[in-house]
């Protein structure tokens, strides 16, 4: 694989990172995975727009454009002849003395690299998930895409542990998001729930798009939290991200959903995302 690092195209054995980086010392730093669908991004605007945000909360510098980042995800999507998969991106505040505080003058690290993953074809699509509900123990800050991502890991543990597939967090008794994905119900006279957006979460690339789609078919959307026990009794349920797109839920903690089979809004939500992807994909 040819990855970026700092300007450059590398093998992937000859990509070197510092030992002082702050974002292998402190997990002081950002990332984004951006879809790749038939060799094209998918809403890349969506991806950079929130890598901007998350900088800036952070006080981090950007170290590319733009233009230059757009640029790079293409030239490595050609070089690895990605047609399928993901694009994952990392800034970090760049090697500096150990100190809490952060350098005055940081000369960023940013590393690209591409992944290969069958999304579109995804045979939990056909199956649905299954997910515990677990406490949600990570900081308070969700809505900046930093690279601590320790509970996140611990949690999918959990779950493998458990026989399912992924972990929805719980805090104050409600729902906040999934392991890696934004999470919902759909209500018994058919509305989509899924928690408003603040700090508690992760703002989805893919949720805005989602939410946007479902509006856009005359659907009812409630942005409010949930509980667990409202999420076993509903009709259906689903996550979102940009590496699952829209993907059933049919089971919660040990709960079988419906039938146990994929809702009809998840998969209609989903055929809707994807050819919409697929048509504005860049
Ligand atoms: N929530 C969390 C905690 C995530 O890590 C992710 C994606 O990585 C998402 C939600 C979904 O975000 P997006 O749709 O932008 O991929």
């Amino acid at each position: 694989r040819i990855v970026y690092v700092n300007g450059e195209y590398l093998p992937e054995e000859d990509a070197k990172i510092s030992v002082f980086d702050r974002g292998f010392l402190f997990a002081d730093g950002v990332y984004e995975v951006t879809s790749v669908l038939n060799g094209k991004l998918v809403d890349f605007d969506g991806h950079a727009k929130r890598l901007q945000r998350s900088l800036d909360e952070l006080d981090m510098p950007n170290p590319v454009t733009f233009e230059e980042l757009l640029e790079i995800n293409r030239e490595l999507i050609a070089r690895n002849g990605l047609e399928e998969g993901g694009v994952y991106l990392q800034i970090t505040r760049g090697a500096a003395d150990r100190d809490f505080a952060y350098p005055a003058n940081p000369k960023p690290t940013i590393v690209l690299f591409t992944l290969v993953m069958n999304i579109s074809g995804s045979p939990k699509a056909e199956t649905g998930l299954k997910v515990i509900s677990i406490e949600d123990q990570r900081w308070g800050r969700r809505d900046i895409k930093t690279v601590q991502l320790l509970y996140p890991s611990m949690g999918k543990m959990m779950a493998k542990a458990a026989g399912a597939d992924d972990a929805w967090m719980v805090e104050e008794g409600v729902v906040t998001e999934g392991t890696s994905n934004n999470a919902y119900i759909v209500t018994r006279d058919g509305k989509i729930v899924t928690r408003q957006l603040s700090n508690a979460i992760l703002h989805g690339i893919t949720r805005a798009a989602v939410l946007r789609m479902a509006e856009e078919a005359q659907m009812v959307v409630e942005e409010r939290p949930f509980t667990i026990e409202e999420a076993q009794n509903a009709a259906e349920a689903f996550i979102t991200s940009a590496t699952t797109f829209v993907t059933p839920v049919v089971e919660i903690d040990g709960a079988t959903l419906g039938d146990g089979a994929p809702g009809p809004i998840a998969k209609r939500l989903r055929e809707i995302y994807m050819d919409e992807a697929r048509a504005k994909a860049i």
